[in-house]
């Protein structure tokens, strides 16, 4: 069991789909292939002999486990590379029959939908080079992710190849494959089957002798195997063609010296797998039982820890080892980072960019709704798992829970559950905080002192959350703002209010509620000043937040909408858009805005949390040229080049979705990377700052590990922006300051951010909490 520390709690694996522990006795398998069995098993001497009867048992062992000839069994590095020799031969036959019958290419090729992207894309790959125009036909699946036999009848007589999957890599589901065969196998068509049962080895039994399958895929590191070794049933009549020729090894289909310790460790694995497929125990090895009792343990404390939680796999039909799941309120992201700060390895069952939500095409296709795809997870355990990894894991899973619950995140049902604890640092909510979904910003602005807040742009993926946060804060909102009418999405104002069971007693369309342009919210810190900024809507408003407190009343920031956005301006071609109007707002703006003054966006397209106004006079070209004192330019040709930049406003630079003004990638024009190691950080100079949300900071206490003499103080991303306001203060620009995340990606976006506004001794500290960790836990040293 692997004992990692993680904050004085030992670090659970749940992983094993992408990639299994290797057990013990495949290991010294491997190590002795190495040490003792090195020679070539192509040499005709004794050694070599020796090796060839290993590579040769460990063969047999898996023709018994499927029940086939030994001849039918080719080693290969994985299951990618024995898709690729499937698919080639099957292409390339086809390639034959259609020089004597053309007609051969109207057939089709049917996978499925959920099928791993290694088998797509192998097709698509052969094709292309083979120049076998054939018409490739995806299958459906319903909303457990079984596959429409109906579609597959549907094809079937024009259909030559089939490609289908043994087990869900995502979900674990378990194909019915004698279902499929019964409806392609009654077809007049001869249909070549492939069968990637990479997840199903080991799992559920396997006999090719009792299964038309022409194909079959496996791979040894989703075994207990090691990497890099895999390997292919072929029937014996199936079309064949060599993936790579050499010397002739795996008789001509594979050639290359034979990978002799990876399938000496795989025989181990399938000498156990036969032992227990004849009924015999294993010390590592658990039973199917046991293993359904582990995942009902796990999904109990999931289910405790995480009220909001849905299960995405269909239990009933599924392998015990795999369960993907979603929590009401989270993104996989945001879910992973509590599970690994809490010691628990897993998956993100849905892939964020950091421009836009790329779900998982298993759960695509099963439809399932929105949130659940975007907050998808996988918790995949192993054959070998044993119970004190289990209990292990069930410890983590419910202190990642409690984490999330005391940073009043958990919600705990659809509704909120006014059984959330309150108890959580107060001071994490008192200032700005921002959601942040899919480049829109939700602005939250709280004063924990009176309990006052006001929300700003809210949009509905923001919803629960904003609710989660006032009710475990106890706070009363004061008023919901948008700062224009968005073009690009309805205003979730409204909505908010109603599920808060508050009246809309709004002055105008935006939810201001004041007859003057101060809002002053019965706080002692914080004051709001409205100033029409109209231009890229006519109804633009820009929203001045004073610190009452501070000696000068200091503007703190400008929500400023869409207007200036981080590298851009808001566009000014829509319908009820106006340049005249906008030109005078940004001359205005220009009086009332310091250099300095932090700007807060309605969107954040380059991830860069907020900028400053000198930051976008110095960069933004065309206000440079409009603020430039020597060459000012003229109404006129401010128009000019505005229409031209959003001429240039393609409406499908975000998959489709409409922009609301500049997307720079380019915004950082510091391109040195603003990073430290933790070799070269003297604690004692720098300001260490934790920046990882609340719940993963909670987790992690073992700071001494790093040498850190006081802990880091916490301030999460979400309520960075207090931070750019505090270091842009002319005393403090220049402190040294690291950055610390979990793995250094947050927190190097930070640093370059906070370097753009003109914060220049901020480093990030490389590798996160991740790599300073294996440093010092000297996982190098074996
Ligand atoms: N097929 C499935 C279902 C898988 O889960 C994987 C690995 O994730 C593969 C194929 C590719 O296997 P390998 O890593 O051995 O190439």
């Amino acid at each position: 069991m692997n004992k990692e520390k993680n904050n004085g709690n030992s670090k659970v694996y749940f992983d094993c789909n992408a990639t299994a522990p290797i057990l013990k006795e495949a290991c010294q398998a491997a190590l002795w292939s190495m040490e003792r069995v090195y020679a070539n098993p192509s040499s005709s001497h004794i050694a070599g002999a020796e090796a060839k009867l290993i590579l040769e048992e460990s063969r047999i062992q898996a023709s018994k486990l499927l029940n086939v000839k030994p001849t039918e069994i080719y080693f290969t590095s994985g299951a990618t590379e024995a898709i690729q020799i499937s698919v080639l031969s099957v292409l390339n036959w086809i390639k034959d029959q259609i020089k004597d019958e053309p007609s051969f290419l109207n057939k089709k090729i049917l996978i499925s939908k959920t099928e791993h992207k290694a088998v797509y894309n192998s097709i698509i790959h052969w094709k292309k080079i083979l120049g076998v125009n054939l018409e490739v036909v995806q299958i459906g699946v319903n909303s457990k992710g079984h596959i429409s036999l109906d579609e597959i009848q549907e094809h079937i007589n024009d259909t030559v190849f089939l490609c289908t999957m043994a087990v869900n890599n995502e979900t674990g589901l378990i194909t019915n494959l004698k279902e499929i065969e019964k409806v392609i196998r009654s077809s007049a068509s001869k249909v070549f089957w492939l069968v990637d049962c990479v997840q199903a080895l080991g799992k559920i039994s396997l006999n090719f002798n009792d299964l038309s399958v022409d194909y079959a895929t496996f791979s040894g590191h989703k075994v207990h195997a090691p990497k890099g070794i895999g390997f292919l049933y072929l029937r014996e009549k199936a079309p064949q063609c060599s993936l790579i020729v050499g010397g002739g090894q795996e008789r001509g289909i594979r050639a290359g010296t034979e990978n002799h310790p990876g399938i000496a460790a795989i025989g181990v694995i399938l000498e156990k797998l036969n032992k227990i497929k004849d009924g015999c125990l294993d010390a590592n090895f658990k039973t199917n039982q046991e293993l359904f009792h582990f995942r009902s343990l796990l999904l109990n404390s999931l289910v405790e820890a995480f009220p909001a939680i849905e299960i995405n796999t269909d239990l009933e039909n599924s392998v015990a080892t795999t369960l993907n799941f979603s929590v009401y309120g989270f993104t996989s992201k945001e879910l992973m980072r509590v599970f690994d700060a809490a010691g628990v390895s897993l998956s993100g069952g849905s892939a964020c960019n950091s421009k836009s939500l790329d779900y998982s095409h298993v759960l695509e296709a099963m439809n399932l709704p929105e949130w659940r795809k975007a907050s998808a997870i996988r918790l995949s355990f192993g054959l070998t798992t044993s119970q004190e990894e289990i209990f292990l894991g069930i410890k983590n899973i419910q202190a990642a829970g409690k984490a999330l619950k005391n940073s009043c995140l958990n919600l705990a049902c659809k509704i909120i559950d006014d059984s959330i604890d309150n108890n959580s640092e107060d001071s994490l909510i008192h200032g700005i905080t921002q959601l942040e979904y899919d480049s829109s910003n939700t602005w939250l602005i709280s004063d924990i002192n009176t309990r006052f807040c006001v929300i700003i742009d809210p949009t509905f993926e923001s919803i629960d959350r904003l609710i989660s946060l006032i009710k475990c804060k106890n706070l009363n909102i004061q008023a919901v703002l948008d700062t224009h009418s968005h073009a690009d999405h309805v205003s979730a104002r409204s909505c908010l209010l109603e599920k808060l069971l508050l009246k809309n007693d709004a002055c105008d369309e935006l939810g201001w509620n004041s007859e003057s342009n101060i809002l002053n919210f019965n706080s002692s810190t914080w004051e709001i000043e409205r100033l029409e900024t109209p231009g890229h809507t006519l109804d633009s408003v820009s929203y001045f937040l004073k610190n009452k407190s501070s000696l000068d009343e200091k503007i703190e920031c400008v929500f400023i909408g869409d207007t200036v956005l981080i590298g851009g301006l808001g566009r000014t071609d829509f319908s009820i858009s106006d340049s005249k109007l906008f030109y005078d707002t940004i001359k205005n703006l220009d009086k009332k805005l310091h250099d300095n003054t932090i700007l807060c966006p309605a969107h954040d397209y380059s991830q860069s949390i907020v900028t400053t106004w000198g930051t976008e006079k110095r960069n933004n070209i065309l206000l440079k040229k409009l603020f430039d004192p020597l060459n000012c330019m003229s109404e006129k040709e401010f128009f000019a080049e505005k229409k031209l930049i959003d001429s240039q406003l393609l409406e499908t630079n975000l998959q489709g979705k409409l922009v609301c003004g500049t997307i720079s990638n380019s915004v950082l024009t510091d391109k040195s990377l603003p990073t430290i190691s933790i070799e070269d950080l003297d604690a004692s100079v720098f300001e260490i700052i934790d920046i990882r949300e609340n719940a993963e900071s909670i987790l992690f206490k073992n700071w001494n590990v790093l040498n850190f003499i006081n802990p880091p103080k916490n301030i999460p991303l979400t309520k960075i922006v207090n931070f750019f306001n505090y270091l842009i203060n002319e005393e403090n620009k220049n402190k040294p300051i690291a950055l610390l995340c979990s793995t250094g990606n947050r927190s190097l976006a930070i640093a370059k951010s906070l370097r753009r506004i003109g914060i220049k001794n901020v480093w990030s500290i490389s590798g996160g909490l991740a790599l300073s960790q294996l440093k010092y836990d000297n996982l190098y040293n074996f």
